[in-house]
């Protein structure tokens, strides 16, 4: 399949039951970043984002709001689930729908494969339904309901009452995966991360896996069974196959080799669905199983879970029309562990504006292109012999790069910015020790004065480079303003230390600016 020059992303497909949060937000940025690293490698990268449209709550909330399912999933693709892209400046190379056409068909495809490879039986299931989930239950995942659901068995994600249903249905034999799932997990150490999310699949494995439930009939809204058309397919089973049916599976052969199989960034709620169920599909299919499943941990805001299941969602744009789409993106990858559950606050966010990026990245550039305006016309000098704190820098400048580089292999998006930032503080030290000011004043330090600004445009030059997966906007301005050669998002990023430009360098407005707005 792959030979390993392509680098395949994803974000779930979000259900379209709703508006997009803050917590969606985090995981497509997320995504994008490492996306967009791997692309200013020069790795042929492709990242794939979309919508999970078909099942019983999609068609209950339609229903409730005089639509059809098709109709309230176009609705919300369009006026939500588009427009999140924009608002936290996504590059996707694709979106899909489960009700593309493309999907839908090669869905069936598979489904016919593994009916015909025996995989799948028709069978009877009782058992206790979350609507919420669309999954069925186990006892153990149910909690006593509390206020008007006293007394009743309700879902421990969703704090609703589930429903006994019972229902003749297609099965996928799933339970007989159960050792090769675990030998896999075993030889791929790294097939789910972080650690804490792999050891909770496997030891949810090891207790035997069911057979799994892949059709309903009850209603109709879902991809239907090829030999069988009065069931539709289980919502879980349509959706997992997005990931190859946007990859060219059933269709377009050449594609799919190139760039099957995927990273998979998935919210941990949902880590056992990509972990277990997802893998043994593909080894059911005789498909090469994902690169990597990675549980990214949740957002607490006031110490509760965002999820699309509570109300406490906060939407992106409440950020992003204060902060811009920058600061989003770099608060999320920046303060929050990726794979640990993060607190978000406006506080924290508003600090960390003014400290971070206002101050410390935001200013050095300006006062480094100013400077370079002031004493040189704007001439970006050529510098002299370079002593040690000079070279200092060049080497910080070698050494984050590659720090940051290595972090993104390992998806340690927040190790990757704080090995960034190392550089950030190191020029500001620079220019307070080396004063270029006071060289400017007297015409025997000309040559030390030049050498000063030529390392720190060399240094604020690579931190455009390194930081333009995660503030694409600022970098893009600053990245001008430097003289920078063709745009920064194609500067080789893991030699981001070698980048070329012109010899001048033009007036630069701030990019991070006072806000004055009240917020919270
Ligand atoms: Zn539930």
């Amino acid at each position: 399949m792959s030979d390993g020059s392509s680098f395949y992303i994803t974000t779930p497909i979000f259900y379209v039951n709703d508006v997009p949060h803050i917590g969606h937000a985090y995981t497509e940025v997320a995504a994008d970043v490492l996306a967009r690293w791997h692309r200013q490698r020069g790795e042929d990268t492709w990242l794939l984002t979309g919508t999970d449209e078909h099942g019983q709550k999609i068609l209950r909330t339609a229903t409730a709001n005089g639509v059809t399912p098709k109709e309230w999933a176009d609705r919300l693709v369009e006026t939500a689930w588009k427009p999140l892209l924009k608002t936290v400046d996504i590059r996707n190379d694709d979106f899909i729908r489960t009700t593309d056409v493309r999907h839908e068909e090669n869905a069936q495809k598979f489904l016919q494969h593994l009916f015909d490879a025996g995989h799948i039986y028709t069978g009877e299931y009782e058992g206790f339904y979350c609507v919420g989930c669309e999954e069925y239950k186990q006892p153990g995942d149910l909690v006593a309901g509390a206020g008007e659901y006293t007394g009743q068995q309700v879902c421990a994600i969703h704090s609703i009452p589930v429903e006994l249903l019972h229902e003749k249905n297609y099965f996928f034999r799933m339970s007989t995966f159960t050792d090769q799932l675990l030998a896999m997990y075993e030889a791929n150490p790294t097939f789910i991360q972080p650690e804490s999310a792999r050891n909770e699949v496997i030891s949810f494995v090891k207790q035997g896996l069911s057979d799994l439930s892949i059709s309903r009939s009850s209603f109709d809204w879902g991809i239907k069974v090829p030999w069988d058309d009065s069931h539709v397919v289980y919502v879980w089973f349509d959706a997992l196959l997005n990931y190859i049916t946007a990859a060219g599976y059933g269709q377009d052969d050449e594609k799919f080799s190139r760039l099957w199989p995927a990273t998979h960034i998935v919210g941990k709620d949902i880590l056992r669905f990509h972990a277990v169920i997802w893998p043994a599909m593909l080894l059911a299919a005789g498909l090469p199983v994902p690169t990597q499943v990675f549980g990214h941990g949740w957002l607490l805001v006031g110490g509760e879970k965002m999820s699309k299941s509570k109300l406490t969602g906060i939407a992106p744009n409440q950020i992003t029309d204060v902060f811009g789409s920058d600061t989003f993106r770099y608060y999320f990858m920046r303060a929050i562990s990726f794979g640990q559950d993060g607190s978000f606050s406006w506080e924290d966010l508003s600090a960390r504006y003014q400290s971070e990026l206002a101050n410390g990245f935001g200013n050095l550039a300006s006062r480094v292109i100013a400077m370079v305006v002031r004493y040189c016309d704007g001439e970006i000098p050529a510098g002299g012999t370079p002593r040690d704190a000079d070279t200092a820098i060049r080497d910080t400048e070698i050494r984050v790069t590659k720090t940051a580089d290595a972090a993104i292999d390992r998806l340690a998006l927040h190790e990757a910015l704080a090995a960034v930032w190392e550089l950030v503080d190191e020029l500001n030290g620079y220019i307070t020790t080396q004063e270029p000011w006071a060289l400017a004043k007297n015409p025997d330090d000309r040559e030390r004065l030049e050498t000063v600004l030529h390392t720190v445009v060399r240094g604020l030059g690579t931190l455009a480079v390194l930081l333009s997966p995660v503030t694409p906007q600022a970098t893009a301005t600053l990245w001008a303003a430097l003289g920078g050669t063709g745009d920064v998002q194609d500067a080789q990023i893991d030699r981001a230390w070698e980048w070329t430009g012109g010899s001048h360098v033009s007036p630069l407005a701030a990019l991070f600016p006072r806000i004055e707005a009240a917020v919270g």
